[in-house]
């Protein structure tokens, strides 16, 4: 495991997390959203990450089904993290928010056929 931190733009949301050794899982998601936003998602459970600032900082949309929170940050608009609906238990973290990003291995998320893509996830974890 390796130990990261990072967080929004302007400095008022900033997290520590663990992920594994490199080059660290992430999924390139083409949904409405993702698109929008560049995210990147590298997901780890909530046992392994830490919120250090920012909690007020912090506004919520939901959309859709509302199953996923979008949270942002509400002085720079930047999404650092959020609780994603295809993994209830883990954070999605923001590759693109990390200090000294590690090498990621990026696989793509075709979010706009989500069920589809999230029981290939299923399959893909059963199987490794
Ligand atoms: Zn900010």
């Amino acid at each position: 495991m390796i130990e990261v931190s990072g967080g929004c733009h302007c400095g008022a949301v900033r997290f520590s997390a663990r992920m594994p050794d490199p080059p660290v899982p992430a999924l390139a998601c083409n949904c409405s959203i993702c698109s929008m936003t560049g995210f990147l998602h590298v997901m780890v459970p909530h046992d392994d990450f830490e919120l250090l600032t920012g909690r007020e900082a912090l506004a919520s949309y939901r959309f859709g089904t509302g199953a996923a929170e979008h949270l942002f940050c509400s002085n720079c608009g930047v999404k650092s993290f959020y609780q994603p609906r295809s993994h209830p238990n883990a954070w999605s973290v923001n590759g693109n928010c990390l200090d000294a990003p590690p090498e990621l291995s990026v696989e793509q998320f075709d979010g706009r056929n989500w069920e589809q893509s999230r029981a290939r996830l299923d399959e893909m974890e059963a199987g490794g």
